[in-house]
């Protein structure tokens, strides 16, 4: 397991008392606590180099400029992309999304008798944006279904893909139930049938090693604040060809090689998807977090919230009328539910007890009514994270279980 004294000194939030008991924190996959070095990365470019990008030709513009493509080359080489011009930052997953779906939209090339192909594990950001798609280009919208373990129906999977899939756009890591996906399989099978594939790797950055190019997708997206970065930058990584074929979606500043009243050129990657004055500090600090996460290192990370996560599942299991959702081997996130219990009832007493944990549908409504539930608690574990946290939540479960009951 990883040394917790260590790098609980890098998260001073976690000392923070809740109703005079210590913090658990358990909500992890709605979002991260930050360490330190992430915060001195913000605040060192307020205090340092606080500047607009690109076009300046004075000193502080220099400054911020470079560290601004510093870390898109940091987030090209995390992901192993083939080049930085492929990461575009975005304001989170749910805007690399809709980017996306926006401009297969503005291109042309979706119309009516196709189809984009999703899965009954998707968040919302990730079936939205694509019934609109389906809204406006007249496409249909395919769902691959999942058993009773919140697993996807492979042979579905085959049967529903074919030359008229023209976008599989699946979640990597389920962040109601933490199922993995087998992305690279379902990628190689949907790029076989012809298909553009968007990975949503949301709930899969915090937790496991991008390798875009073994990956084989055409896209990918995450969020920085999953993964110890501030909220409001996200990316969209995108293969050059695809990004290149596509056309413009906002447009503005930085977007543009050169504007007339007659016409308008368009900027190279990563530009032209970049109009406007991006989230600068903020994509410092995604630099500056995903050091931190690899100096640490994602296997170690995954086998220390691996352990976690099969501790508070077994300690679950033991309090009477736990019923647990997903499958044995889940990354991140653990969801479950009480017989007789609202989880909302269950989340709001575990708090009073310090434990913060989500409750509800956690953005995947048709999930849900698949499980016929209106909602779960979730208990979603990080790095920081113990097995004293698994117990604090145990223990306030079982209290509040029989205080419900
Ligand atoms: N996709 C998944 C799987 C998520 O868990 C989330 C957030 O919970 C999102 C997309 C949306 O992320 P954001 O709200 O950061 O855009």
């Amino acid at each position: 397991m990883l040394s917790s004294e260590s790098i609980l000194q890098n998260f001073p939030i976690l000392d923070r008392k809740i109703n005079g008991h210590p913090l658990v924190y358990l909500d992890n996959a709605a979002t991260t606590q930050k360490p330190l070095q992430v915060l001195y990365a913000s605040r060192h470019y307020y205090e340092a180099i606080n500047s607009n990008i690109h076009r300046g030709t004075h000193f502080l513009a220099r400054l911020a400029t470079e560290a601004f493509e510093q870390a898109r080359q940091t987030v090209a080489s995390h992901l192993n992309a083939d080049s930085s011009d492929e990461v575009i930052f975005t304001s989170g997953t749910t805007d690399a999304i809709n980017l996306v779906s926006s401009v297969l939209t503005l291109s042309g090339q979706i119309g009516k008798g196709d189809e984009i192909l999703i899965s009954t594990l998707e968040h919302h950001s990730n079936i939205v944006p694509w019934q609109m798609l389906c809204v406006r280009t007249g496409a249909e919208l395919k769902v691959i279904p999942c058993d009773e373990n919140g697993v996807l129906d492979q042979h579905a999977f085959h049967e529903l893909l074919s030359n008229r899939t023209k976008v599989l756009a699946l979640g990597w890591v389920s962040n109601a139930f933490g199922t993995v996906n087998p992305v690279r399989e379902m990628t190689a099978a949907a790029k076989k049938a012809g298909a553009l594939v968007l990975i949503d790797a949301a709930q899969a950055a915090p937790h496991l090693k991008m390798d875009v190019q073994s990956l084989g997708a055409d896209f990918l997206a995450f969020s920085g604040h999953k993964v110890y970065a501030p909220t409001g930058i996200g990316v969209l990584w995108g293969r050059r060809k695809v990004l290149e074929d596509l056309p413009p979606w906002r447009g503005g500043g930085e977007m543009i090689k050169e504007v007339t009243f007659d016409k308008t050129t368009y900027n190279d990657l990563p530009f032209k998807y970049e109009a406007g004055t991006p989230n600068i500090e903020g994509a410092i600090a995604l630099a500056s977090a995903l050091d931190f996460v690899n100096a640490i290192g994602l296997d170690e990370i995954y086998s220390h919230e691996n352990e976690l996560i099969e501790a508070a599942a077994d300690a679950l299991s033991d309090i009477e009328g736990v019923r647990l959702y997903g499958p044995d081997d889940r990354a991140g996130a653990l969801s479950f539910a009480i017989e007789g219990v609202h989880h909302y009832d269950l989340g709001t007493l575990i708090d009073q007890m310090g434990v913060a944990v989500r409750t509800g549908h956690h953005c995947c409504q048709p999930l849900m009514s698949r499980f016929g539930i209106t909602g779960t608690t979730r208990a979603s574990f990080a790095l920081y994270n113990t097995l004293e946290s698994v117990a604090a939540l145990a223990a306030a479960v079982a209290k509040a279980s029989k205080m419900l009951r």
